[in-house]
């Protein structure tokens, strides 16, 4: 987990903590994470083992639609029909996570699917590898941008219809692959602006 409150810019491979979801006494140590962190993401990872690599953000165009009565990504392009009916959305928020149950809330609802749109919070994404679900992330992000853009116009959607979108969202499956060579290439364009993250 990243450690509390060290601002993302900074974070490097070597300040990772490496934590035991089991070990009570884990926010008794002095580099203890951050509370809300460890609630959902400790808790979550002791919940969901197939798991690896768990994402939450409150980025600016997925907490926007996060924030309407209505946070559905609707496919109304390639990017947002990625995602159609392959999202749980989350309406139950309740404050910032404070407890153990919270996060078990949270893992009983994600289930075996890997996206939620989190009501009122922001966006979570589960993932077997970190290349996965960093490029998921980076893909809901996108979609949830470009619906926000559409939103803006106050002109009425042009949403897919079922089968297209399905049909369309399939048609990412082979597109996996791409996540890995996406996310060699985010570290190489961090190598060229400082390669200090990786140590
Ligand atoms: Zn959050």
């Amino acid at each position: 987990m990243n450690p509390r409150w060290m601002h993302f810019s900074e974070v490097k491979a070597s300040d990772l903590l490496l934590l035991d979801s089991e070990d009570a006494d884990t926010m008794k140590r002095p580099d203890a994470p951050d509370p809300s962190a460890w609630c959902i993401h400790g808790t979550m990872h002791a919940k969901l083992p197939q798991v690896r690599c768990i994402l939450h953000l409150h980025p600016p165009y997925g907490t926007a639609l996060a924030a309407l009565r209505d946070p559905e990504v609707k496919p109304i392009d390639q990017n947002t029909a990625r995602f159609f009916n392959r999202i749980v959305v989350d309406r139950q928020f309740g404050g910032i996570a404070d407890d153990r149950a919270e996060g078990e809330r949270l893992a009983a609802l994600l289930g075996n699917r890997n996206i939620m749109m989190m009501g009122n919070h922001g966006a979570l994404v589960a993932g077997n590898t970190i290349a996965e679900a960093v490029e998921d992330l980076y893909f809901l992000e996108r979609a949830c941008q470009t619906l926000v853009l559409a939103y803006s116009t106050g002109r009425e959607l042009n949403v897919m219809k079922p089968d297209v979108a399905e049909k369309t969202a399939r048609g990412w499956d082979d597109y996996r692959g791409m996540s890995f060579a996406h996310f060699d290439a985010w570290k190489r364009m961090l190598d060229r602006k400082d390669p200090s993250y990786a140590s």
